[in-house]
């Protein structure tokens, strides 16, 4: 398949470009590549499909946000439309708020109704429910990625009747309202001259088709329950709160219509010890007094055990150490976040008698007087960006 374009270009809008810009400039192209303006060019009819499926993307908030997180990669394999799946009815579905209430004022009165594309006659697809999950993931999962299997109860195809709802083939008849065509289409006189208003069959529901003997097996809805063991794939670096889209697991939708998606909520589970903030994490490091003046090896936890790290003599509490590229990495795959090690100094309260006399030697001892400002210049201002 070809390099996707961005879905900004392919509207001709900025990346802030408002809901109303780009419901406009979808329009606009909507309207130029229609094939109804462009009988058997194909290449209009690419760019008018490429239009639809941006202006899926970019008018859903949820996939919108999506899009601008993950890119065309992120979509791929969990919606989005990497599998040619976009349908001319889903184009078609949007034009209900596109030109709904365009027509007045526009002009835009020279198509004849939507439902001649393509030739025969286009029947209402429906689709079935998504599901929503939620899905903890531990540190180390989200750091790596990780490929989660999930058992859920959904609706399928029933395997009797292949989600058609009829005991057999021969008990399917064509509908006589609509031949068979789904669709019933009324001719209305308006101020910009003669439309044509398509809707669904009343008498079969869009489907075209009736069913003189129901399939006993799921009571000629066409759907069973079933529990099914779904497996999919989580990139590293998620967070908290985002949703994954696993495209067409959902529920079933009858005749044979199209599945609702399996919509994953990721939960991170708390760690104990590396607090995330971004892709940073942040490891709070307590130091003995000698191991701080004196300097030490210390050991930290890290994502995938423990990090050894040095400890300089001299080092203050409040310094902050960085392991570069030890963090979360970036879930549009920009590196990798660090992992920064809050120094604190623990202080004991209580002493032995040994242990204060220690000490009480040290108090008039010339080293041990603060002299913060030798200490490198920027270290408050670090200090206070990070945690104030
Ligand atoms: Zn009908
Ligand atoms: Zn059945």
């Amino acid at each position: 398949m070809a390099e996707k374009r961005d879905y900004y270009e392919v509207l001709g809008v900025d990346r802030n470009a408002s809901a109303e810009e780009i419901k406009k400039a979808y329009r606009k192209k909507a309207i130029q590549y229609h094939p109804d303006k462009n009988p058997g060019d194909k290449e209009a009819e690419e760019k008018f499909k490429e239009a639809a499926e941006a202006y899926d993307v970019l008018s859903d908030p949820n996939k919108k946000a999506r899009y601008d997180q993950f890119g065309h990669a992120g979509m791929e394999g969990q919606g989005g439309f990497s599998g040619g799946g976009f349908s001319m009815e889903d184009i078609f579905s949007h034009f209900g708020d596109i030109f709904g209430s365009a027509f007045g004022g526009s002009g835009f009165g020279g198509f004849s109704g939507f439902g001649g594309f393509g030739g025969g006659g286009r029947q209402r697809v429906q689709r079935g429910s998504d599901i929503r999950i939620r899905v903890k993931l531990s540190l180390s999962e989200v750091v790596h990625g990780v490929e989660k299997k999930v058992r859920i109860n959904k609706t399928v195809a029933c395997p009797e009747c292949g989600g058609k709802g009829a005991a057999s083939s021969a008990d399917i008849k064509t509908c006589d309202r609509c031949h068979g065509t789904g669709t019933v289409t009324r001719v209305q006189q308006t101020i910009l001259g003669q439309m044509q208003t398509s809707s669904p069959c009343p008498d079969c529901g869009g489907t075209g088709k009736k069913i003189t003997k129901p399939c006993p097996h799921c009571n000629g809805s066409g759907l069973i329950k079933k529990s099914e063991e779904i497996s999919f794939k989580i990139p590293a670096g998620v967070a908290d709160g985002m949703q994954l889209t696993v495209q067409g697991k959902g529920n079933a939708a009858p005749n044979g219509g199209i599945n609702g998606d399996l919509l994953v909520v990721i939960e991170e589970e708390n760690n104990t010890e590396l607090v995330r903030e971004g892709n940073d994490l942040i490891y709070t490091l307590y130091l003995s007094i000698p191991d701080a003046v004196l300097g030490c090896s210390a050991e930290v936890p890290g994502v995938d055990g423990r990090l050894k790290v040095k400890i300089e003599p001299g080092t203050q509490p409040g310094k902050i150490l960085r392991l570069r590229g030890k963090g979360v990495p970036d879930v549009n795959g920009y590196g990798s976040g660090d992992m920064l090690i809050y120094i604190q100094v623990w202080m004991p309260k209580k002493l032995s008698r040994n242990e204060k006399e220690l000490l009480e030697s040290l108090r008039e001892s010339e080293s041990f007087k603060p002299e913060p400002e030798r200490e490198e210049k920027n270290f408050f201002d670090r200090f206070r960006k990070m945690f104030g």
